[in-house]
């Protein structure tokens, strides 16, 4: 359990805003171990392998944005989910190859869900206020879809370990992962906490 890992992408807007520092300092803190990081400028083949990684997400992604349109009382821009996930992943290719991401591999107990809680949600406008992407950005489907761009919300986090597994392997060659030791270890995980006293 101690050795879960997630992905996380610092998007390019979020390095263009220079939060690298803060958003790793907030999942640094929590007591997860960084046990890979890099600089990339992805291509857009990358971009469109990882969303499409999980065989069901144009599907889902679909559904769940033309719900988001009749839940506010408007008219979906295609009653097609697929149809409408095609202009999502156009839209991300080009926001995601725009400039260097910061790719990281966050390891630690439970650290798929203990970073998409300190991620926030999807969308800035609801992400919960001190989440990142509740604290660091502002912008909106409404918006986003006004303007024909991808929503900016500063970072990709893995969903689920299953696609974090997969993520992982395509950002990562296993000699970029390092095992080590994080001398807090000995508290966050440690039974009997006693190698404290002398
Ligand atoms: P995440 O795991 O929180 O990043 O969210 P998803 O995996 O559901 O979506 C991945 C990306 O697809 C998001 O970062 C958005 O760019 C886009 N996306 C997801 N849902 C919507 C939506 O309802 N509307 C729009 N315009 N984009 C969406
Ligand atoms: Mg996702």
């Amino acid at each position: 359990m101690k050795n879960e890992r997630t992905l996380v992408i610092i998007k390019p807007d979020g390095v263009q805003r220079s939060l690298i520092g803060e958003i790793m300092k907030r999942y640094e803190r929590s007591g997860l171990k960084l046990v890979g990081v890099k600089m990339i400028v992805p291509t857009a083949e990358h971009v469109e392998n990882h969303y499409t990684i999980d065989p069901e997400w144009r599907r889902v992604t679909g559904e769940k944005t033309i719900k988001n349109y009749k839940d506010k009382g408007l008219p979906p821009p295609s009653e097609d989910p697929l149809a409408i996930t095609t202009i999502i992943l156009a839209n991300l290719k080009k926001y995601m190859t725009s400039g260097p991401v910061i790719a990281m591999v966050w390891q630690g107990v439970h650290a798929v869900k203990i970073v998409r809680k300190i991620t926030g949600g999807t969308e800035p406008l609801t992400s919960d206020v001190g989440t990142i992407r509740g604290d660091l950005v502002l912008d909106s489907y409404q918006l986003s879809d006004t303007d024909g761009r991808a929503v900016r919300n500063l970072i990709h986090a893995s969903g689920s370990v299953d696609e974090a597994n997969k993520e992982i392997a395509l950002w990562f060659a296993p000699s970029e992962i390092v095992n080590y030791r994080l001398v807090q270890e000995q508290i966050l995980y440690d039974v009997n906490l006693d190698g404290i006293l002398e």
